[in-house]
């Protein structure tokens, strides 16, 4: 099982790295992202943190720790400088904070993220026809999530990516140890929006595709 949005205490998640690799560890997960919120002014530092926490995250390790970034409620022509500028750092999942219907995120977030170079679309709220099929154009998953309030769209983000064939990604967006939940609640998220076990399935061995390309 794989999760690549998690939070830490390097933007507003509650633990340090290390405390989120060993909860998902105890869980049973086999990988993760740490995803923390970023913009212009702390980009830099974030990676570079999140870069020398992975590099020296045992290789031998049960569980395998992907660096990664989210860029949150930025100006939304800034989705392609930043996620060029998170790349060149040595960043290997991006997500981009999509139009979740829960906070003011700015019009067009999604088109513009969605033509960064992004490889997540997080909670992208009523993402539109056209939306979708420019994540199925470009291979960009699509977010379904467990965080309360990011995922009162789920059934549409599914319902979507169904009808224009856009990949889907099932994570858990996790901010506090209580956020992290076992695999099997993960999987009941999937079927609560709308999938079928075999989709569910399905979604994983994508996501494990992903996870071997970006580890490789
Ligand atoms: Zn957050
Ligand atoms: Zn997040």
């Amino acid at each position: 099982m794989y999760n690549l949005h998690a939070h830490t205490f390097l933007s507003d998640g509650d633990l340090i790295a290390s405390e989120v690799a060993v909860h998902y560890q105890a869980l049973g997960y086999k990988a993760i992202a740490i995803t923390d919120h970023a913009d212009y002014s702390n980009i830099k530092s974030i990676c570079k943190a999140t870069l020398e926490f992975c590099r020296k995250w045992p290789k031998d390790s049960s569980i395998k720790v992907l660096p990664g970034i989210e860029l949150t409620h930025l100006p939304p022509e800034q989705f392609k400088p930043l996620a060029s500028f998170a790349r060149r750092m040595g960043i290997k999942i991006i997500i981009a904070h999509g139009e979740t219907p829960v906070e003011p995120v700015i019009k067009e977030t999604n088109k513009l993220a969605l033509l960064a170079d992004i490889d997540i679309l997080a909670h992208p709220g009523p993402i539109t026809d056209e939306d979708t099929k420019l994540a199925a154009k470009r291979g960009i998953f699509l977010e379904v999530t467990s965080r309360h309030g990011h995922n009162e769209t789920n059934r549409h983000v599914v319902s979507q990516a169904k009808k224009f064939s856009a990949k889907l990604i099932l994570n858990n967006d996790s901010h506090s140890p209580e956020d992290i939940i076992s695999p099997d609640r993960l999987n009941r998220v999937g079927l609560d929006a709308g999938l079928a076990q075999a989709e569910i399935d399905n979604i994983y061995k994508k996501t494990q595709d992903l996870i071997f390309k970006k580890n490789s």
